[in-house]
């Protein structure tokens, strides 16, 4: 739907008589370039993720959704013992475990069976003296001076897809993995990861080996059925919420308050209610609880949904500073300024945080049809964020500075027009005090409904003219004014 009106808007503002006689024929054209985009994906295999949005979901518990007789992880401790740095968790029940390295950033990754971690996550994560507390203690002992033979330089738990689950341990230098398997003795059962210091060739070698099994299309595929089925076409516009972050990914955090993933989700769901509600829209979520979904998983999830416009829901902290307010993000292949270059790069982090590998970014073809495609989701992109931006700004604060561009991997569908939204800080008191604030979340959600149907009745009216005469009315207009704000190389760079 959305590419036949890219293709036709197009014309008012294509500047060479190639693009101007490609234009009938883009349509079609275009759709099998970028069908054969979509199938080059690592991910295209896998089945749709995301489901209808459902508004009966209740709020995302720790675990929401896992098997009742899931194992339940209570306490995690580290403990330095000679050259060996032990990461215990202790479990209700004895799990199988599959533990492996990566590189840059050196990480240990321990899969494990969907385990309910019913403790928070650590905020001290140094090692404990050797004759540590018996465990059972809520998370980590961290009051120990740090010791230098440590590896661990911090760890992170969580969900990773349905009956899955994953530890993600950052190391501070090359490690091998001694062991990673659960014990049983007259204490319990725990889940014991011992590592000791190896040289670089061996990590790298090790590393070599096990990346096989931990590229991400593997492990998606062995994360079983798909929770959720396609959802049915519809002729209703598709709008794309997508939360933030996830399951082993938590996303910003500052000790004391809720964890980013979780302010984005219930924006996210505030915000999928109201657009439910009204009707015009077919609204679905990247996620419906608290999981890891990849980076390119949720563009693909847009694109195989002929979304619309896709709305990436985040929230941010900035160290040192008194910084506050929302910001709305378009991707470019060159950031707008070195702050939204350095939030860019935080977010594109996510697949690492779930102890994915973040390799190159597989070359997008170099195509004067996809360029076309792309330059006019970028334009529509733009135009939306302008709109967010006037319409939040009657609600709720804005950053200073309060429309940027960087490289967001999450916002790189070359067909699906996309904004990123940071609701604020979470290091700011008072955005903090706001995100979590239920009456605040329902005024913004509010404001980026609206923003939303100031967008489609714009389309709505450029569509009317576009049969007719021109470009001059409407959102063609418009998007034309800023044809040479989203006009890079052809080549997309990102951080
Ligand atoms: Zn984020």
């Amino acid at each position: 739907m959305l590419k036949p009106q890219l293709a036709a808007s197009r014309e008012s503002h294509a500047t060479g008589s190639p693009a101007r006689l490609s234009v009938r024929a883009l349509p079609l054209a275009a759709g099998v370039a970028l069908y054969a985009l979509a199938c080059s994906g690592a991910m295209a295999a896998q089945a749709v993720r995301h489901a209808q949005f459902d508004s009966q979901k209740a709020a995302p518990a720790a675990q929401q959704g896992a098997p009742a007789n899931a194992p339940v992880a209570s306490a995690a401790r580290i403990i330095q013992s000679g050259d060996v740095t032990r990461l215990s968790f202790t479990l209700s029940a004895s799990v199988s475990v599959r533990a492996f390295v990566l590189a840059s950033p050196a990480r240990v990754i321990v899969d494990l069976p969907e385990t309910v971690f019913a403790f928070d996550p650590p905020e001290a994560q140094k090692p404990a003296p050797p004759p540590a507390r018996r465990h059972g203690r809520k998370g980590v002992a961290g009051k120990a001076a740090p010791s230098s033979a440590s590896l661990i330089a911090s760890y992170r738990f969580g969900r990773l897809a349905p009956g899955k689950s994953r530890v993600v341990i950052d190391l501070t230098q090359a490690a091998r993995i001694v062991q990673a398997v659960t014990e049983t003795d007259a204490d319990g059962v725990r889940l014991v990861v011992d590592l000791v210091r190896t040289d670089a060739a061996s990590f790298a070698a090790a590393v070599a080996s096990a990346r096989s099994l931990a590229s991400p299309a593997p492990e998606a595929a062995k994360a079983g059925p798909a929770p959720h089925p396609a959802p049915a076409r519809s002729a209703k516009p598709v709008i794309i919420i997508d939360p933030g972050h996830g399951g082993v990914d938590a996303g910003a955090q500052v000790a004391g308050k809720p964890a980013e993933k979780d302010i984005v989700f219930e924006f996210a769901r505030a915000l999928g209610r109201r657009l439910e509600g009204e009707g015009r829209f077919a609204v679905h979520m990247t996620r419906n609880e608290d999981v890891f979904v990849p980076l390119a998983e949720r563009v693909r999830i847009a694109r195989a949904a002929d979304a619309q416009l896709f709305i990436s829901i985040h929230a941010d902290t900035l160290n040192g500073g008194n910084v506050s307010g929302a910001t709305v993000y378009t991707v470019s292949d060159r950031a707008s300024d070195a702050e939204a270059a350095r939030l860019a790069e935080k977010e594109n982090l996510s697949d690492s945080a779930a102890g994915f590998e973040t390799g190159e970014e597989s070359a997008e073809v170099s195509d004067i049809l996809f360029d076309l495609t792309r330059r006019e989701t970028r334009a529509y992109s733009h135009v939306f964020a302008r709109t967010l931006v006037s319409v939040w700004k009657q609600a709720a604060g804005l950053n200073k500075n309060p429309q940027r561009s960087a490289g967001f991997k999450v916002l790189k569908a070359p067909d699906v027009p996309s904004v990123l939204l940071e609701l604020g800080y979470l290091s700011s008191q008072k955005d903090a005090a706001l995100l979590t604030a239920p009456e605040w979340r329902e005024k913004t959600a509010a404001a980026v409904a609206k923003s939303i149907n100031a967008f489609f009745d714009m389309r709505a009216g450029a569509r009317g003219t576009a049969a007719g005469a021109g470009p001059e009315s409407g959102l063609e207009g418009f998007a034309a004014t800023l044809g040479k704000a989203p006009g890079e190389a052809a080549r997309s760079g990102g951080n």
